[in-house]
């Protein structure tokens, strides 16, 4: 089975137009989402009628928790809780209702999906090789998904405390056999590792490889539109940067 991995989309649609574009060349089998699907940008309608119209698995993050309150605003940051605030003032009903049926951590054959970590599944940050270490050690698929941090990532173990690999910028290439894999996809809407492109992983099960996409979008056209719906300027002017 080849599977699209992609997550933290955060209601960037032109971006996420992009990825899919790109998915459908590939035509993998399924397409999993490792939550995040609203916050911060500008188009929350929009992207969840296409997350649900197209994927096959989809998790809750942080910011689709706080979005439908189930998390406290307190732990975002100025900005973010502004952007989750807007959010669930514009957030059709019917969306929201989807949003609370959602979890942060999924189970498939041959990978864990978690939208955080396996040490927390909402919160944790693997930015690490010890917290990748760390999360491998507490799940046993051969894969493990991870999203939450926007930076792209490729860590392995062959057992115990070998841990190689980091991050993964597009292009970059892994084979799946001999070790396992703590992989994140980077951020569709609003990458953090310093290149501004959209990201997505295909994963093959089959062949025992994975693949980090990155692909231009129309920064400017979503930068329009965070700033038309009135949201912190600061969050139209990392798109441009990838921080
Ligand atoms: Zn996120």
């Amino acid at each position: 089975m080849r599977v699209a991995v992609v997550s933290d989309i955060h209601a960037n649609l032109h971006a996420f137009e992009a990825v899919l574009a790109d998915i459908d060349r590939e035509s993998p089998d399924e397409l999993w989402c490792l939550g995040d699907v609203v916050g911060y940008g500008p188009r929350p309608n929009e992207c969840c009628a296409l997350v649900r119209e197209r994927t096959n698995v989809v998790l809750c993050g942080n910011h689709d928790l706080a979005v439908i309150g189930s998390l406290d605003l307190g732990e975002f940051s100025g900005d973010a809780a502004t952007a989750a605030r807007w959010t669930s003032a514009v957030l059709e009903d019917d969306h929201r209702a989807w949003l609370s049926g959602l979890r942060p951590a999924e189970t498939r054959e041959h990978a864990e999906l978690f939208h955080a970590s396996p040490r927390d599944p909402v919160w944790d940050y693997v930015l690490s090789k010890q917290v990748a270490l760390q999360s491998l050690h507490l799940t046993q698929a051969p894969v493990v998904l991870v999203g939450h941090s926007h930076v792209a990532l490729a860590v392995a173990t062959a057992g115990g405390d070998e841990v190689s690999g980091g991050l993964a910028p597009g292009g970059t290439e892994v084979e799946l056999t001999a070790r396992r894999w703590l992989l994140n996809p980077g951020s569709v809407g609003q990458p953090r590792d310093g290149d501004a492109k959209t990201a997505w992983l295909l994963v093959d099960f089959k062949s025992d490889r994975a693949g980090f996409r990155r692909v231009a979008y129309d920064v400017d056209a979503t930068q329009a539109e965070i700033r038309a719906a009135g949201l912190p300027d600061s969050l139209a002017g990392r798109l441009a940067h990838g921080l």
